[in-house]
């Protein structure tokens, strides 16, 4: 049994967010994190891993600085971590970088008792998509917003945390679970853990591995095979000063909920 993850290198959007003069993100001026839901991720499977004795497989699609976060993730415990990286792989929406992503877990190999682990949402990009799409095209069940796992033979106990509250989903592998914050706290690198991570294995998949594979073809994949396309991108317009009702009566409440109700918030 293995967990495979996918983890995703974002700019850090809690500190300054750099926009270029042309409305696109300035990503090489603002500094690269692990995606937060990924880390989550990462430590359900170490948790896993630390229970039932399984090996933890990580996966990124980026450019190959992105070999940096790799070794990070072996140095709280990751066992191997592939690399996708191609220009070919470049400008993909999320379909094609599902497309890529799922080629390149079925080339690793993906057996009947595995896990794929994906984070909810990518603080970036933002759309919470590339998890069910992946699970789409590797033709597995998936469960979204996983707060706990249990496992228990090929039988995964997930708890699906709602907005309203949760639903208890029973999943056999092998599956695709999308992880939040409220699985776990993630853990540090440790120290023995940074001086090994140099030596741990790096696969990369690059172009020529993945070309011969049944998702991968050039209307698949890249800014061609994306049948999104971003036609403008701003930032949005500061929000003009508020707005002070008089009055703390029913007829200023009817007031706030009548202007709230023309905005269509409530
Ligand atoms: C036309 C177009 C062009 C684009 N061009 C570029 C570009 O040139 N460069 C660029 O960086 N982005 C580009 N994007 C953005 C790109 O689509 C997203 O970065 C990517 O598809 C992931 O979507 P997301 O960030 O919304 O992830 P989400 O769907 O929110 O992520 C959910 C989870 O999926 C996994 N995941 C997502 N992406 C990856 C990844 N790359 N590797 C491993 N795991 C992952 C993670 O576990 C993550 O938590 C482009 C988008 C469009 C529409």
């Amino acid at each position: 049994m293995k967990i495979l993850v996918t983890v995703k290198q974002v700019p850090d959007t809690s500190g300054k967010v750099a926009v270029k003069e042309d409305g696109t993100l300035d990503r090489a001026s603002m500094q690269t994190i692990i995606n937060p839901d990924d880390l989550n991720a990462i430590e359900a499977a170490l948790t896993l891993k630390d229970r039932l004795g399984c090996k933890v497989v990580a996966f990124t699609m980026g450019p190959p600085p992105a070999e940096g976060m790799l070794r990070e993730l072996m140095a709280m415990g990751v066992d191997e971590t592939v690399l996708i990286t191609a220009r070919e792989f470049g400008g993909s929406d999320t379909y094609a970088t599902s497309q890529i992503i799922a080629a390149a877990i079925d080339t690793y190999g993906l057996e009947e008792e595995d896990i794929v682990l994906a984070g909810r949402q990518a603080i970036d990009g933002d759309t919470a998509q590339v998890g069910p799409q992946i699970a789409e095209k590797l033709h597995i069940p998936q469960v979204t917003y996983a707060g706990d796992i249990e496992k228990d033979g090929r039988t995964l106990t997930i708890k699906r945390i709602l907005e309203d509250g949760y639903m208890t989903i029973k999943v056999k592998t092998p599956c695709l679970i999308t992880c939040i914050k409220e699985l776990n706290t993630p853990r540090y690198m440790t120290v023995l853990g940074t001086e090994e991570c140099f030596d741990m294995p790096l696969h990369i998949m690059d172009y020529n591995t993945l070309k011969d594979h049944p998702l991968i073809d050039a209307t698949t994949i890249g800014l061609k095979g994306s049948p999104t396309n971003i036609y403008k991108s701003f930032t949005p317009p500061q929000k003009g000063a508020g707005m002070m009702l008089e009055g703390s009566g029913k007829e200023t409440a009817k007031q706030l909920v009548s202007i709230l109700t023309d905005k269509h918030i409530i």
